[in-house]
């Protein structure tokens, strides 16, 4: 079995090191990430430029590839033959932060994996949830162990078309973590705000700033689970159409006649 390993965080990220060492024991690892830390850079494509894909030497003489494109790029290149093989399965992380509730819309780790899921390669994203560590240095070794439970109970199954699998790892010891637990997306709560400065040359600059996003704590999803002390395992389709709106927005007037006054107190009330 040939097993694609990449990550959003680059090729020199300890998250990947651990991974690719876990997967090795299981298949053929292929190593391809990119150059550079991409986090929350979303689903990128690179059409518009060439790519660089060259080899690199990692720790303990383990060889990989790494790729000035993002790391979807580097599953299609890996889906599309770079290898000269076909790969059976991707792996994507493991991440330095928890990617849950609204974050996988914005994960470079989560895409590289739908991006597989889009050439019906069955994949996975890892991230470990690092935000109760206070400054201590993340044990990727131990989160391997866990990634390598999951994709030995996962290859037992069949994977569904146009889906992949979120696990996010809390980043406690070994016997502190309680198990798997099956989950649903929760909800973010992000503290982000406009940092508006003055650069040095005397012109305008804006930073989105704030400080480390939060989330409802509820049963059954995965920032639950990870505030149990559980990995946690989140099925991920690539059909997000709200099927519970079609019939409402379907009975919309959309015979709209050309005056018409637009509802701002409703349009405030529906979004905020
Ligand atoms: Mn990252």
């Amino acid at each position: 079995m040939n097993i694609l390993v990449t990550n959003d965080d680059g090729i020199g990220s300890s998250g990947i090191l651990a991974l690719a060492q876990a997967m090795g024991t299981i298949g053929n690892t292929f190593i391809l990430a990119p150059d550079r830390n991409w986090s929350v850079s979303g689903h990128v494509k690179t059409l518009s430029r060439p790519l660089r894909v060259n080899p690199v030497t990692l720790k303990d003489d383990i060889q990989g590839w790494t790729s000035d494109g993002s790391p979807a790029d580097c599953v299609t290149l890996g889906a599309h033959g770079f290898f000269n093989v076909p790969i059976h399965l991707v792996v994507s992380g493991i991440n330095t932060t928890a990617n849950v509730g609204q974050d996988i819309t914005c994960s470079g780790t989560v895409t590289a994996a739908m991006e597989a899921a889009i050439h019906g390669i069955p994949a996975i994203a890892f991230s470990l949830d690092t935000s109760q560590l206070n400054g201590e240095k993340p044990d990727y070794e131990s989160a391997a162990i866990w990634a390598k439970k999951v994709v030995e109970i996962a290859l037992q199954h069949p994977f569904a078309p146009h889906s992949l699998l979120s696990v996010n790892i809390p980043a406690l010891p070994k016997d502190k973590v309680k198990g798997f637990q099956v989950t649903r997306l929760g909800s973010r709560i992000y503290y982000d705000y406009l940092d508006r400065r003055v650069d040095p040359r005397g012109l305008d600059y804006v930073w989105i700033s704030g400080k480390e996003p939060g989330g409802i704590n509820e049963a059954g999803t995965d920032i639950g689970a990870l505030a149990e002390g559980y990995v946690s395992v989140t099925p991920i389709h690539l059909d997000m159409t709200a099927y519970h709106l079609m019939d409402s927005i379907n009975a919309w007037n959309w015979e709209q006649p050309e005056k018409y006054e637009i509802n701002l107190n409703r349009l405030e009330k529906s979004c905020c």
